[in-house]
C-alpha cells in the first residue's frame, strides 16, 4: 500500500541548544520502521523523473522500491553500481535541487526523502556487510593527483577495471574538503574514513603529503611509467574581498578556520594543541554552505554571538535550506541585504569592528539573481571580535604554473571536456571542482567516473 502522507518522514535530529555546543552528527538517521514507511510514499513511476536529476543516475525507483521489500542488502548494491559514495552524498549532496525537485510527490507535498533512504541503505551496509572486492591491479599504472570526491569516484573506477592506481594527496589525510572542510556534525570522519577503506580494499595506494607541482611534477609522473593522469585538485584558494581592514589580526579565510577545527581538530582541545581564534563576537561573510559552516563552527567552539553578513536576501542564498534552517535554530543570526566595506581596527591590530552597508535589490545581473544596490547613507559598525570570509575559493595555481602545457581558463580552472575530462595535455584528464570551479561533491563524483571511462580508452587505444 502507498503511503500518501504528503510529508516526509521526519529525520531525527538532536536538539538545537544541545547540539550546538558540541560536534557530534546533527542528523541521526532513519531507524528500518521509518525507512520502510518513507520508502512507500514512492509512486516508482515507470519514466523516473528523479534518475534524471542525479549527475551520478543511481537507479532510485529500484533502490527505494527494494528498501520497502525489505531487501536493503540489494537496495545497497543497487545505489553502488553507479554512486561510490553512499554514505556521503546520502548527507551532503543538495537533493532539494536534484532528484527530489523532480519527484512528483513533491508537486502537491514534499518530494520522497531520497537523499535520506541513501543515507539508510549506505549506514546499514556499513553496520551489517563486509565488502569483498576481487582484486586484480595487473593493467597500467594511472596515477591521481588529489583525493577529493573526484579523486576518490575516478581511482575506485579504474581500480575495479583492473589499473594500477596510486593516489597523491597534498594533506596528510585523505578525502578533500571532505575531511578539510565539511564538519564532523554534517559528515562524521569515520564516515569517510570508511568510504576511502572501501577504495583501498580495491586496491588504490593513497601516498599523502605529496604535494604534485612541489614533489613531483606531472611530466615527472608519466616518466616514472604512469600511462595517464587524473587532475582531481579541486578549488581550495580562498578569495577575500579586497576591503581595508581584511590584514587585522583576527581576519580568516573560511579556508584556514574550517583546516583549523576540523582537519587539525581544534574542536577536540583535550587530544589537539591546534590554535584557533574565536572571539566572543564572530562575523561570518558569505550565504553559501562553507559559511554556514563556518557560523556553525563557530558557535561550537564558544562564539557567544555569529553573524552571518551576506549582500543578497536570504532567497538567493546559495546555501542547502537545511543548512540555512539549522544555522537559525542553532542561534545564528543572520544579516542579509548588508555588505561590509571595512575591517576595524580596535587600536591594538586586531579586529574591533566590522563597518557595513545596507543593500536593495536591484535588476537581475548575469547569474539571474537580482543585483545588490548599496542604500547610500546607510553606514553602520557591528562591533566584532573576528571575521571569516565566506565569499568563494577559486583553483591553487600550483598545477597550472607547473604543467605549462596544460590550458586553463581566466579563473585558473583547468579546461577539461565535461563528458571525458580530456584535456589539451595527452595522457592527462581532470575533474570537479578543479574544472568546474566550487560546485558539489555529487558533480565531482560523477565527473571522476566519467573521466574513469575516458582514462580506459585512452590507454586501450595505446596497447592496441
Ligand atoms: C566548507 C564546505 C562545505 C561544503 N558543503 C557541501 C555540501 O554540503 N554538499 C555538496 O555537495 N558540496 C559541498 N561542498 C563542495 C564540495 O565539497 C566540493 O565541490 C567537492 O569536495 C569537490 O571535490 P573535488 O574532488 O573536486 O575536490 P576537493 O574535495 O577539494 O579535493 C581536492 C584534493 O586535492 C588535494 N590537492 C590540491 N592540490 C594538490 C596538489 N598540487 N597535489 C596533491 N594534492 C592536491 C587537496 O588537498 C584535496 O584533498 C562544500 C565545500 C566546502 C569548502
Amino acid at each position: 500500500m502507498p503511503n500518501m502522507s504528503l510529508e516526509k518522514v521526519p529525520m531525527p535530529q538532536s536538539e538545537a541548544s544541545v547540539r550546538n555546543t558540541n560536534f557530534k552528527e546533527v542528523a541521526l538517521g532513519y531507524t528500518d520502521e521509518m525507512a520502510k514507511e518513507e520508502a512507500a510514499r514512492c509512486l516508482k513511476c515507470k519514466n523516473k523523473p528523479c534518475v534524471a536529476g542525479c549527475p551520478v543516475c543511481v537507479d532510485i525507483p529500484e533502490f527505494i522500491s527494494l528498501i520497502e521489500q525489505g531487501e536493503i542488502e540489494k537496495a545497497f548494491y543497487k545505489v553502488k553500481e553507479t554512486n561510490s559514495l553512499p554514505a556521503i552524498c546520502g548527507r551532503v549532496c543538495p537533493q532539494e535541487t536534484q532528484c527530489e525537485q523532480l519527484c512528483l510527490r513533491g508537486i502537491k507535498g514534499e518530494p520522497v526523502a531520497i537523499g535520506r533512504l541513501e543515507r539508510y541503505v549506505a549506514d546499514w551496509a556499513m553496520k551489517n556487510i563486509e565488502e569483498n572486492h576481487d582484486i586484480n591491479n595487473s593493467k597500467a599504472k594511472v596515477a591521481i593527483i588529489g583525493s577529493g570526491p573526484a579523486s576518490l569516484a575516478c581511482s575506485g573506477e579504474l581500480a575495479k577495471m583492473g589499473y594500477d592506481v596510486t593516489i597523491f594527496e597534498a594533506f596528510h589525510v585523505a578525502g578533500g574538503v571532505l575531511v578539510y572542510g565539511i564538519p564532523e556534525f554534517r559528515l562524521p570522519k569515520e564516515i569517510v574514513q570508511k568510504e576511502i577503506n572501501e577504495i583501498k580494499k580495491l586496491g588504490v595506494k593513497i601516498e599523502m603529503n605529496m604535494v604534485v607541482g612541489k614533489v613531483v611534477s606531472i611530466d615527472e609522473l608519466f616518466n616514472e611509467g604512469y600511462k595517464a593522469v587524473f587532475v582531481g585538485t579541486g578549488a581550495g584558494l580562498p578569495s577575500f574581498m579586497n576591503i581595508p581592514g581584511e590584514n587585522l589580526n583576527g581576519t580568516f579565510s573560511a579556508n584556514e578556520f574550517l583546516t583549523r577545527i576540523n582537519l587539525m581538530k581544534a574542536y577536540d582541545p583535550d587530544h589537539n594543541d591546534t590554535p584557533v581564534f574565536i572571539g566572543r563576537r564572530v562575523a561570518i561573510v558569505g550565504g553559501g554552505n562553507v559559511a554556514m559552516d563556518a557560523a556553525r563552527c563557530a558557535k561550537r567552539m564558544g562564539a557567544e554571538e555569529v553573524y552571518i553578513i551576506y549582500r543578497r536576501s536570504e532567497t538567493e542564498m546559495p546555501a542547502r535550506i537545511e543548512e540555512v534552517e539549522h544555522a537559525k535554530e542553532e542561534g545564528i543570526i543572520f544579516h542579509t541585504l548588508t555588505n561590509p566595506i571595512s575591517i576595524e581596527d580596535d587600536g591594538n591590530g586586531w579586529v574591533g569592528g566590522i563597518k557595513c552597508v545596507k543593500m536593495e535589490l536591484g535588476e537581475p545581473d548575469d547569474s539571474g539573481r537580482r543585483r545588490p544596490v548599496v542604500i547610500k547613507g546607510s553606514e553602520y559598525v557591528i562591533p566584532m571580535d573576528s571575521v571569516v570570509i565566506a565569499i568563494g575559493q577559486s583553483p591553487n595555481p600550483l598545477i597550472k604554473n607547473s604543467t605549462p602545457d596544460l590550458e586553463t581558463n581566466k579563473w585558473g580552472c583547468i579546461v577539461a571536456d565535461e563528458n571525458t575530462g580530456i584535456t589539451s595535455k595527452e595522457g592527462v584528464f581532470a575533474g570537479g571542482d578543479i574544472v568546474t570551479g566550487a560546485a558539489t561533491v555529487i558533480l565531482a563524483m560523477g565527473a571522476g567516473r566519467n573521466a574513469a571511462k575516458s582514462i580506459d580508452e585512452y590507454i586501450r587505444g595505446l596497447t592496441h
